[in-house]
This record gives structure tokens, C-alpha cells and sequence, in this order.
């Protein structure tokens, strides 16, 4: 199989980058939105039959598209003697295996795309087993997924937003596309920055929507600030855990709405929280089910482990993917807000620990996994496979643990990464290990603090 050079993905990255800052993305997504809106906008109003048959349809198209051009699904669905046009009904979809995050991990690169070169475009996660994958993502992917967070605003606002809102993303980097045409503008912070400089931010642009970590909301709402006296009316919350007592505290705190966002790098957004709070699956983004420990299928009403398809995403297509939460689904509940999209409830698995400095002051989990995360994406650091925890084993000490993956590191150049968020007094230690020192079948967590236990 041919490999994938250290320096050729990096290179790739880049390339990407430019690429999609081409004025020719704006002129698509304008005529993309200018098609698509009006029935994207209502998609989720259809009856749920309606949205089941679309899911199937576009299932069926997904999985004969992975069949004939991606090596790893010919291989996988060959062996359960998969032929091309074969899904008809639910039950020769449920027929498929699922997918392991490690399939995609070995497969890299050249098993689980059609063309090396689709890297160019792509997105890494360490998400629920904390080992790095990195999956090629299609432009049509990322122009439908832009189109979502147009709806998810409009949806989770209850119909406020509009054009010339403006949302500040306060997340681990960017999103590919800024604006579109001057309209949906989205501005950016990464989570590294001080929170008095974002309340600074938030002060001079007005933002009406800001999308961020509750650890992150939780830290501005410390400083005793009310978001809505600089135009903030609401604010999602996504990547780790935050119940319904959190976001109301929160919110009376701030004095705006919070409202939270369940969704992975595989899938993309798996449920929203409407203004009624129920989380509705969003059904065209990614396709639901869930499964026992054994792999059967259960019905609604069942707690048990997150399966996941990609509906928008081609180039590494991501098909009955176990993600690893758990959650039930039920459907007997209608919400009021008319959106259809089935309700998924009791979502567990994105608890976190805190990192104490000795100054006293805590850093959420969230942020040591965008360091994680920015190993590549800012440090040209390779992480395909790579998995990773910090152990905190007493205040002013912390220990990172590396496995290395497909490139070997320099750990060195990692350990100046995580000075940039903890005091350089701190004692900081990374080692190469070959198993993580807490990770025994159960959920990994990819920070660990043993104060106070
Ligand atoms: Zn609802």
C-alpha cells in the first residue's frame, strides 16, 4: 500500500487551506444556498416517513458509492457478499458490519479514499477512543455542511437568525468558509485565548450568536459579565458534557439562552437542542441507530451505544460507525417546535476533568484536546493514530502519555505545545508509552486528574 509522507501531509493541509479560500467557493455556496434553502430550511418539518425514505435512498447511494470506489468498503462488503444496487429496504442496510475506528486508522491513507489527493481536504479526530484518525473530507460535504449551520442557527434561534448575524466561533480552528457573500459571516477565537480578550472581542463586533465549550461559557460567565449587554441573545455549547442545570445557571448567569450541540468530526452534527429542549437528530447530517455491546439493534426507548452514518461526506465515507456514547432514542415524544427529526435523549460519554495549576486555576480537558488537535493543524506535528492522555498526578505536575502512530515524534517540540496553556512551572513530563495508563476497556478519557482522589 502506498504511504503517505510526513512532509506530503502536511503539504496536503496547506493546499487545502488555500484552496478553499478561492473566491470560486463563494460563488458555489451563494448558488448552492439560493437552490437548496428553501427545502434544506424545512427539511426536518417533513413527516417521518418522508425523512426515513430520503435517509434510505441516500444510504443506498452512499454505500454503492463506498462499494465501488473506496478499497476498504469493497474489501469489508465483498466479504459479507455485498452487491452493487442491493439496498432496497431498512433490513439490507441493518444487513452492513459496522465500522471500527481502527479500520479507518490502518486504512489510512490509501484504503479508505478513492485518490490519495482527496487529503487535501480533511479532518482529524481523537473523539471517544482518543487515537487520532484522519478522514478526507469532499468539498459538496463541506458546502452542505456550511448550509447546516445556516439552519442550525435559524433553528436553534426559533427563526431569529438571519443573513447579517454574525456568529463568533470560540473552537479549536476555523471552519473552511468565513462568509458567503459578505452574508452568514462567522468570526473565529481559538479556546488558547485569554477570556478577558474574547469579552474584549465580544464588546467591539456584537456577535448575536456564539458557539463555544460550556467550560469556555462557564469561564466568561465567571468574570460576572452579561453577554446580552453586548448583543449576545444565544449561545450553543458543544464537545463535552454540560447537563440542563449548567445551561439554565449559565444562561441566567449571562443573560441569554444556551442551548447545546451534540455532534463528532466523523458524523458532524448528530443532534441540536431546540428552544423546547429536546435534542432532535439531525437527520439529513448523519443517520442514528442504536446497538447493544453485542452489535444487535436496539429499539427506541433503549439506552445503548451510538451508531453513525455520514449522509454528507464522500471522499472517506463514514457507514454504521461506531461512535461510541451512549443514548436512547425515542420517538413516542411530538415536540412543538414542529421539527420532526427523531428525538435522542440521556447522551453520556463527554465527561471531563479539569487541569489544576498551581496558581489555582482550572483548564478544562476541552482545551488539552485542542492542543491535541493543534498539534498538526498549527505545529505541522503528524498525528494519524496517535493516541495520547494526560494524567494530572498532583498539583504543579502533570504527565502526558504518547502512543506514537503512523510518524515518530519529537517530543520535545510537543511538550512546548502544552506550555502555551499551562505555567512553565509546572512540572511537565511526556512519555512514549505503549499502552495509556488509564485505559481499560471502559470509556477513554484523554485527561485524567488523580487530585483529590
Ligand atoms: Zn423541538
Amino acid at each position: 500500500m502506498r504511504r503517505i509522507s510526513k512532509t506530503e501531509y502536511v503539504a496536503l493541509r496547506k493546499k487545502g487551506q488555500s484552496y478553499m479560500e478561492l473566491p470560486v467557493h463563494d460563488e458555489n455556496l451563494q448558488s448552492e444556498y439560493d437552490s437548496t434553502w428553501e427545502n434544506l430550511s424545512v427539511f426536518l418539518h417533513q413527516s417521518p416517513e418522508d425523512i426515513r425514505d430520503w435517509q434510505l435512498n441516500r444510504l443506498s447511494y452512499l454505500v454503492d458509492y463506498a462499494f465501488d470506489n473506496i478499497p476498504l468498503y469493497h474489501k469489508k462488503y465483498s466479504e459479507v457478499g455485498y452487491k452493487k444496487g442491493s439496498i432496497k429496504t431498512w433490513a439490507d442496510f441493518y444487513r452492513l458490519p459496522y465500522l471500527r475506528k481502527e479500520e479507518l486508522i490502518e486504512g489510512f491513507p490509501g484504503e479508505i479514499v478513492k485518490d490519495i489527493d482527496d487529503f487535501m481536504l480533511s479532518t482529524r479526530s481523537s473523539g471517544s477512543s482518543g487515537k487520532f484518525v484522519t478522514i478526507a473530507v469532499s468539498q459538496e460535504a463541506i458546502y452542505k455542511d456550511t448550509l447546516q449551520t445556516i439552519r442550525q442557527f435559524y433553528m436553534q434561534s426559533g427563526g431569529k437568525y438571519c443573513a447579517d448575524d454574525t456568529i463568533l466561533f470560540i473552537y479549536t480552528c476555523p471552519w473552511w468558509v468565513s462568509q458567503i457573500k459578505g452574508k452568514f459571516v462567522q468570526d473565529f477565537l481559538p479556546t488558547t485565548t485569554k477570556v478577558e480578550d474574547a469579552i474584549e472581542r465580544i464588546k467591539a463586533t456584537r456577535p448575536r450568536y456564539i458557539s463555544t465549550y460550556p467550560t469556555y461559557l462557564e469561564k466568561i460567565a465567571s468574570t460576572g459579565v452579561k453577554l446580552s449587554d453586548y448583543g449576545v441573545e444565544l449561545v450553543i455549547v458543544h464537545s463535552e458534557q454540560s447537563d440542563k442545570k449548567q445551561r439554565k445557571m449559565l444562561a441566567k448567569a449571562l443573560n441569554v439562552e444556551v442551548l447545546d450541540e451534540y455532534s463528532s468530526e466523523e458524523l458532524t452534527r448528530i443532534a441540536l437542542e431546540c428552544p423546547n429542549h429536546h435534542y432532535h437528530l439531525e437527520e439529513d447530517a448523519c443517520f442514528i441507530e442504536i446497538i447493544d455491546k453485542d452489535g444487535n439493534k436496539l429499539p427506541d426507548g433503549q439506552l445503548g451505544i451510538v451508531v453513525g452514518t455520514n449522509l454528507l461526506n464522500t471522499a472517506t465515507p463514514i457507514i454504521r460507525y461506531i461512535q461510541g456514547d451512549l443514548a436512547k432514542i425515542t420517538t413516542e415524544e411530538n415536540c412543538e417546535c414542529g421539527n420532526n427529526g427523531r428525538i435522542i435523549e440521556g447522551v453520556k460519554g463527554r465527561n471531563m476533568d479539569c487541569v489544576i495549576t498551581d496558581t489555582g486555576e482550572r483548564i478544562p480537558a476541552s482545551c488539552f484536546m485542542d492542543i491535541a488537535y493543534n498539534w498538526f493543524l498549527v505545529y505541522d506535528i503528524p498525528v494519524h493514530g496517535l493516541k495520547y492522555q494526560f494524567v494530572q498526578p498532583e498539583v504543579g505536575k502533570l504527565d502526558l502519555y504518547i502512543i506514537e502512530g503512523e510518524y515518530s515524534l519529537q517530543l520535545d517540540a510537543i511538550k512546548e505545545t502544552i506550555y502555551t496553556l499551562i505555567p512553565r512551572t509546572t512540572q511537565l513530563n511526556v512519555y512514549k508509552v505503549d499502552k495509556l495508563p488509564y485505559d481499560q476497556g471502559t470509556k477513554y478519557r484523554p485527561v485524567i486528574s488523580l487530585v483529590g482522589r
